[in-house]
């Protein structure tokens, strides 16, 4: 009913009853006006009870590249799963005397001064955590598993943001570890380390070679041919790339910075910039958006690794150009790159798992992504585009003409185009006597994980096996030789 007050009586035939009150304004309607049993005010009314979110989290301060990159600084990020002090969650925990455990803050996040040791604790938990959430979603939404979770092992793997000085990081199986060194570049006072951890693009990198470790357990041994190592380090600096790109914020600067041209300059490429630029080199430690070729970098593998990223750097730009102009009328740029780039990351992914278990080659990996890429219905052009980069680089033999590419003359913006009508999904290796398939892998200029002695020391076939390693693993050979000369 209506109450019987003065303003409503004034209004004549105007009652309330016969007015169309939206809803929403109930609440606000001055005193006289109320329906009884309305709720009295907005606040108040909840009628309807509110959604409890479904997810846990917490906010983290990250880096977004590295410190050097003062134009992109830092940024909040959320972490939608459980993360006890420390950090620490179900797959990683992080180690630091005197400092980690890290308590979270009283909202619950873990948002600390930048460069404090807190802070580094955070960051590199943040962005490891980060990186694995990522390559889960690729992974169905399941656990990919580290190389030492077999049989019910739920081992954490764990960080060291301050492991010792020294410029480099690493991860190693027997540790269950990734360790961030720091060092101080040469001329520089001694209070101006750099932290390895600090950066985004090293922290990936080491992640990512946890991550393949556990998908392919067979791929670090150095008895691989060198493309098997060059899959490991190429890998890693994708991850690097790949993380940047799943940031909206770091898409939506790339996209404004290029002007959406992927080749143009810019910090996406750059790999390790602070790190680079300590040890002299401009662009950072590697430079995704390279031209290099099988056939000028023999069996070093990190050259060698430069030909794949690359490689899959320039298919990344090309598939953006294309699905830049299709949607162009109906998306925003940098949501477009942000799928492209994570579409781009499943079918590599993809492809990684379906490879053969040791000595996989870069053309095994090509072959799976152009089968993968039918299968999932990618418009043709997409498999023109990784047919021709790798056989730019002398990866594989161009099973389709490169005439229209070389000449500049390539349709990129037609969906169907193949070069000369023929989709085709199975190439050659380009040369089979190529060193980066024969040789073995000169490692001298890897990071720290490359140069690990459980990676030399152990054959591939062991190592694919799964399963935790230990010292006597790395010492089997000699300890055998010892057994033999002490028996006698
Ligand atoms: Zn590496």
């Amino acid at each position: 009913m209506i109450h019987q007050q003065a303003p409503t009586q004034q209004a004549g035939e105007r009652t309330l009853a016969g007015l169309e009150v939206p809803e929403a304004q109930l609440g606000r309607l001055p005193a006289a006006l109320r329906v009884e049993g309305a709720a009295p005010s907005a606040p108040d009314r909840r009628e309807v009870p509110v959604p409890v979110p479904v997810v846990n989290g917490h906010r983290f301060l990250v880096y977004k590249q590295d410190p050097s990159v003062t134009s992109l600084g830092v940024r909040v990020v959320f972490v939608p799963t459980v993360v006890l002090n420390g950090p620490k969650d179900t797959r990683i925990q992080t180690e630091l005397a005197d400092v980690a455990p890290v308590a979270r803050n009283a909202g619950g996040d873990f948002i600390f001064t930048p460069n404090t040791p807190q802070f580094d604790c955070a960051h590199t938990f943040a962005v490891a955590r980060l990186t694995l959430s990522m390559y889960e979603r690729h992974n169905g939404g399941d656990p990919i598993p580290f190389a030492w979770n077999v049989g019910g092992n739920t081992d954490r793997i764990t960080v060291h943001p301050h492991a010792g000085v020294g410029a480099n990081a690493f991860y190693s199986r027997t540790a269950k570890v990734l360790k961030f060194l720091f060092f101080v570049p040469q001329g520089q006072p001694a209070d101006g380390k750099v932290f390895t951890c600090r950066s985004l693009d090293i922290v990936a990198h080491e992640m990512g070679h946890a991550i393949l470790d556990g998908l392919k357990p067979g791929w670090l041994s150095a008895d691989n041919p060198p493309q098997t190592g060059g899959l490991h380090e190429a890998f890693g600096d994708l991850t690097a790339i790949f993380v940047a790109l799943g940031q909206p914020d770091q898409a939506e600067a790339l996209v404004a910075l290029t002007k959406a041209n992927l080749h143009d300059r810019s910090f996406l490429p750059a790999l390790a910039e602070e790190f680079g630029r300590a040890l002299g080199l401009p662009t950072g430690l590697r430079d995704a958006d390279n031209d290099l070729k099988l056939s000028e970098v023999g069996n070093e593998v990190h050259a060698i690794s430069q030909v794949f990223t690359g490689a899959l750097y320039d298919i990344l730009a090309d598939v953006y150009a294309f699905e830049l102009d299709r949607q162009r009328r109906t998306k925003d740029p940098t949501a477009v790159l942000i799928e492209v780039a994570n579409g781009l990351c499943k079918l590599l992914f993809d492809a990684i798992v379906a490879s053969p278990a040791t000595g996989a080659a870069y053309a095994d990996v090509a072959n799976q992504m152009l089968q993968l890429s039918a299968s999932r219905g990618d418009p043709a052009v997409y498999r023109t585009f990784i047919r021709n980069r790798f056989a730019v680089r002398e990866v594989t033999t161009a099973a389709t003409p490169l005439a229209d590419l070389m000449s500049g003359r390539m349709r990129m913006t037609d969906a169907d185009y193949t070069g000369d009508g023929r989709d085709a999904t199975e190439v050659e290796p380009y040369d089979e006597t190529s060193a980066s398939l024969r040789a073995e892998q000169d490692r001298s200029r890897c990071c720290g994980t490359m140069q690990m002695p459980e990676y030399r020391a152990i054959g591939a076939d062991r190592l694919a096996q799964r399963g935790p390693l230990d010292d006597d693993d790395i010492l089997r050979d000699d300890l055998e030789e010892l057994r033999r000369a002490f028996s006698k």
